[in-house]
This record gives C-alpha cells, structure tokens and sequence, in this order.
C-alpha cells in the first residue's frame, strides 16, 4: 500500500459527504471515495430520464414476504448522493422519535441518560447554519388550491424549512439536480469547500469493494479499503479511520462482504447488520381539478401538515404540494382498481397540468431487511405488520378527503415507495440490540465507522437528511477529538477551519 489517509470515508450523501467535509476542516486527511459520477450544476438539465441514468441507483425493490405490493426504493448515486437529487426539506427529529431509539437499542447520550433531543441540538444547529435552511413561505398556486380541504377536514398546513436559498428559481427540477446550486446538497456545502483546503481528496467513480480487516494483536481492526476505478483496475489505501456511508441499502452488504461477521466470531451485533431496514413508506396522491396546476413548476414542497405526526395520532405526515415529473406520473399511477392503463391512464395523462399532488409518508416499524446474497446479488425484503398496513392505508384515506373536499374531480395514486431508507446497522448502547456503539464505531471491528442513514435505530417520523447530516457531524467532532489515537497528530502548522 503506498497511499495512507487520517480517514478514508465510502460513499459521499447526507452522512459521509458532512463527516469528510467536516474532517477535512478542522485539518485531518481525508480521502472521499463515491461510486457515481462527479456533476455539477453546469450539467443539470430538466431531462428526466437522463437524469435517472446519470444521478440515480437503478430502481429497486423491497418484497414483501407475505406476498403485498413491492415497495420502490429511490436513492441517488453521484457525489452528493441522494443529497443532489431530493426537496431539501430539512426536519430535526421529534422527541418521540428519539424516545424509540433509545427503546430500540438502549441507545444513552453524552451524560450517560437516553439519547434524546439535546444531544443532537449543537449538531443541527451546525449543519443548518451550512446550509442556511430557511422557511418556505413562498406557496404556489396548487398549495393554494388544497388548503381549503385540509381545513375542511379540521388540519393545516404550515411552511416547510428548507436548504435552498434565495437563488430558487422555482424550476421544479430538484430530483434532476439543481442548476442554479440554490438546492444545498453536501456537494455544494462540504465536499467543494473542503477540496479547496486541499486536504480532502475526492475520487468519483471509485466503488469500494471492501474495508480491509486485520488482526495485529488487539483484536479486528480496519486498516483501509480496497477500491475499484472507472477504468476497473484496484486500488487499496491506509487508514487511521474508515467511515462506511454508502447508503442504508449499501453499507450493510459492504460489511457484510469485507467479513465482518466472521472477524468478530459472529457476534450478536454482526448478526444484525442489514436488519431492521425501515422505509418510511409513502405514496404521491394525486387530485385532478379544473384549473391547471402547474405542479412541475414550482419549488416541490413548500408546506406540509403535521397534526398526525405522533403514532397515537395516525403516525403520518402530509407534504403539500409536491413535484410530479411526467415519466414517474404515468408509469406510478392507481386507482381502486390497481394499476391504470389504457384510455384511463391517456386521459389522466392528457391532464398532467390539472393535478395537485400530495406526498404522504408513514412511520414503520423496521421489520425490512437488506440481504447481500452469496453469489453477489442483493435482496430487500419488507415484513410490514397489521399495525404499519393500518397505518399506511389511513394515511392514504386521510390524504383522498383532503383532495375531494378541495374540489377534486378525481383521485389517483401511486403504491407505496421509499425515498428514506432507514436502519440497516444500528447505533446502540446495547451491543445485542445494535451493530455501532453510540460513536458510530463498530461493536466489533475497531477503527470501523457507520455515519450514514444506516445508524437509524428506529425510522424517524419526519425527513431524515437533516438529522442524518447532524448525526454525521456528531461523528466527525468525535473522530477529530481521537479519544482512541486512531489518527496521526494533525500537521503543524494547519489554520483548522480553513
Ligand atoms: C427523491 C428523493 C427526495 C428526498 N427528499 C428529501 C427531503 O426533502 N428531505 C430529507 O430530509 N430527505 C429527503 N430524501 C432522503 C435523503 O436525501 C436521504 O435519506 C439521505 O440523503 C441519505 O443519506 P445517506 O448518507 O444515508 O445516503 P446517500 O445520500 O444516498 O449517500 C450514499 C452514497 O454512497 C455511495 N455509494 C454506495 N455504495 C458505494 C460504494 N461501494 N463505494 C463508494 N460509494 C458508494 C452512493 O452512490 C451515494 O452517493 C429524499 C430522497 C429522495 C430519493
Ligand atoms: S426548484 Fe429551486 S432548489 Fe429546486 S432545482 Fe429549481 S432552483 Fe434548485
């Protein structure tokens, strides 16, 4: 190995893209490997399909093992990660939220007492003074339209908090990419500042093949990664530290194929990696009304209601209105009678300008999991239960009335997918009940990180990037401060920050 960083991070989205920013920062050597391709703003255009091919994972499927409808799992896979393709709605985690993780894991905060709100506090405070989130009072047209029907049914809506900035031009193209960076991915606001500092290398197209495990008298240890370039050949890396965050539905198979499970003899906690996947899962509801909406052409969500947001009240939220783009408006759309097709789907088509839509996301209770199968394959499967089905079809209902006592003609909608992937290797007190200790360092394997959505012990109840970034800024303070002597002494000389 000729090449040794302070810290090798995988996967550069809502959690690895902040850790390596963050590093990088306060002066350590980071190296910043991401699977996909490395664009910018100058490359972002409204074609949507171009844009599925060149940002996003090719679609997978969750399949239920009790034979229900597959859920759709959409991620992006670019440097930024999902970060570069999504609404940017930025939500700190409810206390109730955090009150099941605990539950889940026996997950404690800094004072020794359940992981609660406080502890996150200084690392939202951070991570939203980067991305200068702000309200979004700026409503469009179709948010105007079906207000009266969440009124009518006793809720309200009220503005989102974003990362986008004033620059918003309101284009609609946020799941292509935003051309004018006003959309504050962790490109944007980690990865491109802390390249200049020139202490964090970024190398796109490099897909980590496995985290290098080794045995030098203390136990596992990480020692590196071993990674393949776009021209196929291999490459492999020191590290002080490797921090694995290549996505909820990725981290676990990379543990998983490095040997984990067999360096730590197979321990109750290896035993859990890649379980507890959780989806959040959510349908577009889609309301036909006489005057065009102009769905497309807006920024996507700028308001959302919240009256059902705890469990003991229906354990949904509502985001009005949202951004359909035409190729995933006609091939998602249902009605009573399942899929649309034929002269109904054309008509409805024929009308794309005349629908509002609504984005309905529902807690789960992360009984998925993510299998990396022997001969290399992948399988996620779901285990929904009475409980979450009941929820997720209440849900559906609540958002139906809502569009028909705003006037809707008609109403269609898509079967439940996943844009929040949550929880596959744990953070936890507890090492049966979780794969990372509450630093986000493997139970087993030492110098081995989580930082991405992965960590999740039980789905949040709201959007989960912001909490995700807050809890991956959590990581890198931790390895900064090197309570463990996993880093070489920072160089002198370093102006930190800058
Ligand atoms: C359409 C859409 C809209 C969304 N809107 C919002 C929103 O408004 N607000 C919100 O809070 N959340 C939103 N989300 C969710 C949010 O963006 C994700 O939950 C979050 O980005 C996940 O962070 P992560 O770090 O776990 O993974 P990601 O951000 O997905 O990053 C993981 C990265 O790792 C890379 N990678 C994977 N395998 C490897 C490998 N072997 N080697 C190297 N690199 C690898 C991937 O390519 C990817 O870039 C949305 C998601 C989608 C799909
Ligand atoms: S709507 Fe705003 S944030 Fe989204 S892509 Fe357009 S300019 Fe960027």
């Amino acid at each position: 190995m000729s090449e040794r960083f302070d810290a090798v991070v995988v996967g550069s989205g809502a959690g690895g893209g902040v850790v390596a920013g963050e590093l990088a920062q306060h002066g350590r050597r980071v190296l910043l490997l991401e699977i996909g391709p490395h664009r910018t703003a100058a490359d972002f255009t409204r074609w949507e399909a171009r844009a599925s091919h060149d940002l996003w994972w090719p679609l997978r499927m969750a399949i239920p093992t009790d034979g229900a409808e597959p859920i759709a799992l959409f991620g992006g896979r670019c440097v930024g990660g999902t970060t570069t393709i999504n609404t940017k709605i930025a939500m700190r985690a409810d206390e109730c939220d955090l009150e099941k993780w605990h539950a889940a894991s026996g997950l404690l905060g800094a004072r020794g007492e359940p992981f609660e709100v406080a502890d996150l506090e200084p690392h939202y405070d951070h991570v939203e003074q980067v991305l200068g989130v702000r309200e979004r009072s700026d409503w469009t047209r179709s948010v105007h339209t079906v207000e009266p029907g969440f009124r009518a049914l006793d809720a309200e809506l009220e503005p989102v908090r974003s990362y986008t900035d004033h620059n918003c031009m309101r284009c609609g193209s946020c799941l292509q990419g935003c051309p004018t960076n006003a959309g504050k991915s962790t490109m944007v606001s980690w990865i491109h500042p802390a390249c200049d500092t020139g202490r964090l290398e970024l190398r796109p197209n490099s897909a980590v093949r496995r985290v290098l495990i080794s045995d030098r008298g203390a136990g596992p240890e990480v020692t590196g990664v071993e990674y393949v370039d776009a021209g196929g050949d291999a490459h492999a890396v020191e590290a002080g530290a490797v921090v694995v965050a290549a996505g909820t539905l990725n981290t676990p198979q990379l543990l998983v194929r490095s040997g984990v499970p067999e360096a730590s003899g197979d321990s109750p906690s290896s035993r859990l990696i890649g379980r507890n996947l959780g989806f959040h899962p959510a349908r577009l509801v889609s309301g036909l009304f006489d005057e065009p909406q102009d769905n497309y052409i807006a920024y996507p969500v700028s308001s959302h209601c919240k009256k059902f947001q705890r469990d003991e009240d229906g354990g949904f939220i509502v985001e009005a209105t949202t951004v359909q783009d035409p190729i995933g408006f006609a091939t998602g759309l249902c009605d009573d009678g399942g899929p649309l097709w034929g002269a109904p789907l054309v008509e409805a088509l024929r009308k794309y300008r005349y629908f509002a839509g609504l984005l309905v996301m529902t807690t789960d209770d992360n009984n998925g999991s993510v299998v990396a199968e022997e001969d290399g394959g992948e399988r996620f499967e779901a285990d929904l239960r009475p409980d979450e089905l009941e929820r997720i079809d209440r849900s559906l209902q609540f958002t139906r009335e809502v569009l028909e006592a705003a006037g809707a003609k008609q109403v269609l909608w898509t079967a439940p997918g996943s844009t929040h992937m949550q929880g596959t290797c744990r953070m936890g007190t507890d090492p049966a009940r979780s794969v990372v200790d509450a630093n986000c360092e493997s139970h087993d394997v030492k110098r081995l990180f989580v930082g991405d959505g992965s960590l999740v012990p039980k789905t949040l109840s709201v959007n989960p990037s912001l909490t995700m970034m807050a809890l991956a800024n959590r990581l890198a303070e931790h390895l900064d401060a090197d309570p463990n002597g996993y880093l070489e002494p920072r160089a002198a000389g370093v102006v930190v920050g800058g």
